[in-house]
């Protein structure tokens, strides 16, 4: 089966299973979720949910930030991880989206992933969660499932990225993303993947290979 027709038949059941998903990080607009997606960075999303409150309260918005002294942005986020460089990269995204965008993020993907602190995967995070730009960020969820099912054969996140958007239709890319982080972060997990309640044993090419050795 191609990596086209086992999409087809994939990303019907993942939108019945997990169709309203979307990200776990708390935000109420753009400067927060930029925030959020870099402090999640090698962190939990469950730890930036516990420390952002605090930090928003105090930082407001990219103006703000951007005015700030490390040393006290480091006070509001060393629970999380790297926190002295996040503390520079941070203010450093924030005095550029100042000065170059007016304190208003950027919408295309090309032109936040030149943002500092922000790279390819966070930048298409970034704008398919806020304004439904078709790309898909790959992550080390999305990496490993699709990898798993035959999706992809890459073996960068660039490269699964290219395969991806190949197959998954645009409409689909940005919701895709959310649907393989949860199906690989609560079933096909890394150490343990649940194979034996798993609905595309059929046409998973690791459970194949699995079975038959
Ligand atoms: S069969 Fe196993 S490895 Fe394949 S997608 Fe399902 S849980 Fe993952």
């Amino acid at each position: 089966m191609s990596p086209a027709e086992k999409i087809g038949q994939i990303l019907p059941v993942l939108e019945a299973r997990y169709g309203a998903a979307t990200t776990e990080l708390h935000y109420r607009n753009p400067y927060e979720l930029t925030v959020a997606v870099v402090l999640s960075a090698q962190c939990t999303d469950v730890r930036v949910n516990q420390t952002t409150p605090a930090f928003f309260e105090r930082f407001p918005d990219f103006e703000t930030l951007a005015r700030a002294m490390p040393e006290e942005v480091y006070s509001y986020i060393k629970s999380i991880s790297y926190p002295n460089s996040k503390s520079h990269r941070l203010i450093q995204l924030a005095r550029t989206v100042v000065s170059e965008y007016q304190g208003q993020l950027p919408r295309d993907p090309n032109l936040l992933q030149k943002l500092p602190g922000i790279g390819r995967k966070s930048a298409n995070v970034i704008a398919s969660i806020l304004w439904e730009a078709p790309v898909i960020a790959v992550d080390t969820h999305v990496f490993r499932v699709s990898r798993r099912l035959g999706l992809a054969k890459g073996k960068t996140p660039e490269k699964v990225e290219e395969e991806l958007s190949q197959i998954i239709p645009p409409a689909y890319l940005a919701r895709a993303h959310h649907w393989l982080i949860l199906f690989g972060r609560y079933h096909c997990t890394a150490r343990k993947p649940l194979c034996n309640a798993c609905p595309f044993v059929d046409l998973c090419d690791y459970y194949q290979a699995y079975k038959n050795k």
